[in-house]
């Protein structure tokens, strides 16, 4: 039975980016490597819609959001965290732990951050140095409206640092960080782009280069500075995970072939085909509409079915992977990921397994 990886990342990686990730090593602080990171960089800016400065680190997404943190802020500085998920609630937990003094904004699960409601947060505390948002909560399938949250942010303060978490979203969703005025932006590799994981990319702006200069938290291995100085050297500070890039060089030239406005309108098709799926059976998505992810869909486990079970059987029986719910919603919801390499019949096969599956857990 082949197996239909439908979890929100790692997600499945065409065959000959994983043939590529095989290919014998290279000195990494060689010609052949400068010349790779350097025509990544630079494909990555363009399809991340961004002129500002661009770092591919070694580490998964959690390590690139610590990143952000870092080097931009200091201990006793205050944060205002937007948090409407799991995730949302990491980026502040990161915060924390380097000394930051954060101030939640929790939003309802299921549901995307209120823009006014993050605008007069600002208002309450003038002393806020930096907000903390999620553009794509991959815990419940909500994308925020980022656009609208960023434009109230700098409404109330202009030049007050935001820090996004775009670990989900970036080059599956639309996301043009430039003009939505965004400071620093993270994503990583095993989401969107078509590669295994090992990689966090950072977009780092001006204003944080400016932030940059102050911040006083321990930083040392995600020193945006050392990823700067190397870069300009064709290297990556410490050793990179070099399989991957030899993937992630195939997975460019792919991602540019289809260009960015094909992806984000295919996402948005297969994403579709998740949704009407999901009702036509009957079942109803766990996040509100208006907010629906393009890269993950979040469905309520109906009344008197184990959610566990259903899981189990979706991937002992169909080959079907899915994802479960995380903390509290464990057995509430499962996730179904379209994200990075997937079309609209690897989630119509989702569908029509769930339509088997559901009737035998008394569905
Ligand atoms: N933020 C978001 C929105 C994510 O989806 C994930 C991964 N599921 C993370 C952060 C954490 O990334 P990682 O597991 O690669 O550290």
């Amino acid at each position: 039975m082949s197996v239909n990886l439908r979890i929100p990342g790692p997600t499945p990686c065409p065959e000959d980016v994983l043939e590529a990730c095989g290919r014998q090593m290279i000195n990494h602080r060689g010609p052949e490597f400068a010349e790779m990171i350097a025509r990544q960089t630079s494909k990555l800016q363009k399809l991340c819609q961004t002129k500002h400065d661009f770092y591919i680190m070694t580490t998964s997404g959690t390590g690139v959001m610590e990143a952000a943190i870092v080097n931009t802020l200091s201990p006793g500085d205050k944060v205002l965290n937007v948090s409407v998920g799991v995730f949302g609630d990491r980026f502040g937990q990161i915060a924390e732990a380097y000394g930051a003094k954060v101030t939640s904004l929790k939003g309802e699960w299921g549901k995307g951050a209120d823009p006014e409601e993050v605008a007069r947060a600002l208002e309450a505390d003038r002393e806020l140095k930096a907000v903390l948002v999620t553009h794509n909560e991959t815990s419940t399938g909500v994308t925020n409206k980022l656009g609208e949250i960023a434009k109230a942010i700098r409404r109330v303060r202009p030049d007050i640092l935001i820090l996004v978490d775009a670990i989900s979203s970036l080059g599956a969703i639309a996301l043009p960080i430039d003009e939505w005025d965004l400071d620093v932006v993270v994503t990583a590799s095993q989401k969107g782009w078509m590669v295994p994981p090992a990689l966090g990319f950072v977009v780092f702006g001006p204003r944080a280069w400016q932030a940059y200069e102050k911040a006083a938290m321990p930083r040392f291995y995600f020193d945006v500075g050392k990823a700067k100085d190397y870069l300009q050297r064709g290297q990556t500070a410490w050793t990179p995970a070099v399989s991957v890039f030899f993937g992630l060089e195939l997975a460019l030239d792919k991602l540019e072939a289809e260009g960015i406005e094909n992806i984000f309108a295919r996402h948005h098709r297969v994403a579709e085909v998740a949704r009407q799926g999901v009702k036509s059976l009957g079942l109803e998505l766990f996040s509100d509409e208006s907010v629906a992810s393009d890269t993950v869909s979040a469905v309520k486990v109906p009344e008197g079915v184990d959610g566990v079970k259903l899981v189990k059987v979706m991937r002992e029986e169909h080959g079907v992977v899915l994802a479960g719910g995380q903390t509290t919603l464990a057995g509430k919801i499962f996730r179904i990921g379209h994200l990075g390499w997937v079309f609209e019949a690897d989630v119509q096969a989702v569908i029509d397994a769930l339509r088997v599956a559901l009737p035998k857990l008394g569905y």
